[in-house]
């Protein structure tokens, strides 16, 4: 006995007794079934191409040394500053928000000589690439501008940590994935 069905597989109408597929819904059906496989296999490549990527990726960056991780982090909480002070002008200067050159992420204490310092954001303002490229930050005006940004006792603050910090790859992963995630809900707010 084969299998007893009432209604058409492919126009779910109803069969006579002994059919099992309306004849002339067969190829209509055949077409169906091979569409739906399709798909199927479709999204399992793309399953599988997207643990590909995230397979490459993490071992690009198991491969890095902590001096590429560290610049990693810099480029992005340079951007989320960026973002952050969009509404600024040049912290060291007075060029204004309007200015339509490069803006930098601009490091108040620089990250080759005050590694402790390289990823926070009191220690990373928005400022034009005249400054930030040319005038090693501008820092004679950059400071008093800095105590008026975000007070004296923060600057002081800055001005008293240790020159150097070594940072864990763990926490680099970290610190990548948190501030990433951030950075891209800030991008998108600010848009
Ligand atoms: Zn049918
Ligand atoms: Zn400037």
């Amino acid at each position: 006995m084969g299998l007893l069905r009432k209604n058409c597989p492919h126009c779910l109408g109803k069969l006579e007794p002994g059919q099992r597929i309306h004849p002339a819904c067969i190829g209509g059906y055949a077409d169906a079934q091979q569409a739906k496989k399709a798909r199927a296999e479709a999204k399992k490549a793309k399953t599988a191409k997207k643990t590909e990527r995230a397979e490459t990726k993490r071992r690009k960056e198991a491969l890095k040394k902590i001096s590429e991780l560290e610049a990693d982090c810099r480029k992005i909480v340079q951007e989320i500053a960026r973002i952050r002070d969009r509404h600024d002008g040049c912290i060291s200067c007075h060029m204004g928000p309007n200015y339509d050159g490069a803006w930098h992420g601009s490091h108040y204490r620089a990250h080759g000589a005050c590694s402790s310092l390289q990823l926070h954001l009191w220690n990373i303002h928005k400022s034009c690439a005249q400054c930030n490229l040319f005038k090693g930050g501008n820092i004679a005006e950059y400071r008093p501008r800095l105590v008026e940004k975000i007070g004296a006792d923060r600057v002081e603050w800055l001005d008293n940590q240790p020159k150097s910090q070594k940072f864990s790859r763990e926490y680099l992963y970290r610190f990548k994935d948190v501030m990433g995630r951030r950075l891209r809900r800030m991008r998108k707010s600010a848009k």
